[in-house]
């Protein structure tokens, strides 16, 4: 057993290795997937990141000291293997290696506490308490791979559109939209909280001239929900624009999401397949649904909701029923939407918010801001929020804030539409919900 690479490197991923490249001598890495010793040959199925491959060995053509060590093989053991790409029209890929040299670099212990061959299927709290193995699982990596994907498009979305990427901080002193869900923590002689939006710093980049910007990063919410689509730590991509109202940002908003639908079907072909998933690209822009008829549609379905709700999960299935895929939800009561948010200047009731929802799937909230310190000093004080603790913020309005609009779209559950899971777990690493803080 020879632990260290030493001067072996990996010269082809398993993907890589097809019959052009027949006789050349490779160097693969990887996870032993599954082993057939048949006495006088052994099959070793050797997996990697993108993919696998087979290595061969007829005792004939292979050393004794090759031998032994595949026969002292456990499965899920990582190994190196140099040998001959050689064509074989029984092989899973149309080739197969023949060892010359290898190196047992870890052998993995028995029994696995999970089978990522998934021979026998596991629950998704079992699959959790061992990710790391869950996660050399195909169609559980294809996940984080389409999302890979996914915010190298926004970033180069925002990157063409002079969308500037900013960092805002995490350890906050109070809450952004009112005292509920928030993780407390202690912060020296102080109680602090963990950030559950960007809003109000991304607002107070709009003062201090940035125009436009973007930021990607962790949101905290204390809600004890049970549902699919809830975590207590969630990736949120936030964008705030100067000099734009709700309807600039809800085409930004549409292009981005259109590209990233179109680039997961160009890149993501293969992921894609292995999740049994196809993604329609939407022609022209999201529909709209007004929130008066949304009422409407919900009551035509048997679902109780009484004009000025928020929408109930009873609420959100039935209009998504009425719905093929994305669409904006506008015109939204002014009394259920957050305290910046800009009431219509002739019928202040109702606001310039808006959700982009994918079916029953709430994706993003996004408005036209309040601008105006005394009008948003004012819902402060409507809303019952303590105008003191907001302090700081409110001083970016006094002295020259643009008009400005924005959202903020929940990355995981985007995610969840490009993969078609249902539980939102499955999208996230390592998940927190009410339950699980481990690993
Ligand atoms: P919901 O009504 O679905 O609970 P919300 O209206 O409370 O969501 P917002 O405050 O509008 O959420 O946050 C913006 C976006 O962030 C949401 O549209 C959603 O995509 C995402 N998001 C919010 N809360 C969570 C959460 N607990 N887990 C995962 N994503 C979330
Ligand atoms: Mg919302």
């Amino acid at each position: 057993m020879e632990y260290l690479l030493n001067d072996w490197r990996r010269t082809h991923y398993t993907n890589k290795v097809n019959p052009t490249i027949t006789g050349e001598e490779i160097v693969i890495m990887g996870w032993v997937h599954e082993i057939r010793d048949l006495g006088g040959i052994i099959f070793v199925l050797v997996r990697d990141r993108e993919g696998m491959i087979q290595v061969t060995a007829p005792s004939k053509k292979v050393t004794k000291e090759i031998l032994e060590d595949l026969r002292g093989l456990s499965k899920e053991s990582v190994i190196a293997v140099k040998g001959k790409v050689q064509d074989s029209n029984k092989a899973p890929n149309g080739v197969e290696i023949i060892p010359e040299e290898i190196k047992v670099l870890n052998l993995a212990q028995q029994p696995l506490p999970m089978d990522p061959t998934e021979k026998v299927k596991a629950e998704i709290d079992t699959r959790l308490d061992s990710r790391f193995l869950d996660l050399r699982v195909a169609h559980v990596s294809s996940i984080f791979k389409i999302k890979d994907n996914m915010f190298k498009t926004v970033r180069e979305y925002f990157d063409e559109e002079g969308i500037m990427e900013i960092h805002t901080p995490k350890l906050v002193a109070s809450a952004t939209e009112g005292g509920t869900e928030l993780f407390p923590i202690t912060y020296f002689e102080r109680e602090a909280f963990l950030g559950q939006s960007p809003q109000l710093y991304k607002q107070m980049m709009m003062s201090a001239g940035f125009d436009k910007v973007f930021e990607i990063g962790q949101i905290f919410r204390a809600e004890e929900h049970d549902t699919l689509r809830h975590l207590n730590e969630a990736v949120s991509i936030d964008m705030e624009a100067s000099f734009m109202d709700d309807k600039d940002a809800m085409e930004i908003l549409d292009k981005m999401i259109s590209r990233v639908l179109r680039s997961t079907n160009e890149n993501c072909k293969d992921q894609l397949e292995i999740l049994n998933q196809t993604l329609d690209i939407p022609e022209g822009p999201f529909p709209e649904v007004k929130y008066d008829d949304a009422v409407d549609i919900v009551n035509s379905k048997g679902v109780e909701m009484e004009w000025g709700e928020d929408l109930s999960r009873a609420g959100e299935k039935a209009l998504g029923e009425s719905q093929e895929g994305f669409y904006f939800l506008t015109e939204w009561p002014t009394a259920i939407k957050p305290f910046y948010v800009m009431p219509q200047e002739d019928r202040p009731e109702i606001s310039h918010a808006f959700d982009l929802m994918y079916k029953d799937l709430e994706i993003s909230s996004g408005a036209t801001r309040i601008h105006q310190y005394d009008l948003l000093k004012n819902q402060l004080e409507a809303k019952g929020l303590n105008v003191d603790a907001f302090a700081d913020y409110l001083k970016a309005f006094r002295y020259g804030m643009p008009p400005h609009a924005g959202w903020g779209v929940g990355s995981d559950r985007l995610n969840m539409v490009l993969t078609g899971v249902e539980n939102i777990r499955e999208t996230v690493l390592f998940p927190r919900d009410r339950r699980r803080l481990t690993p």
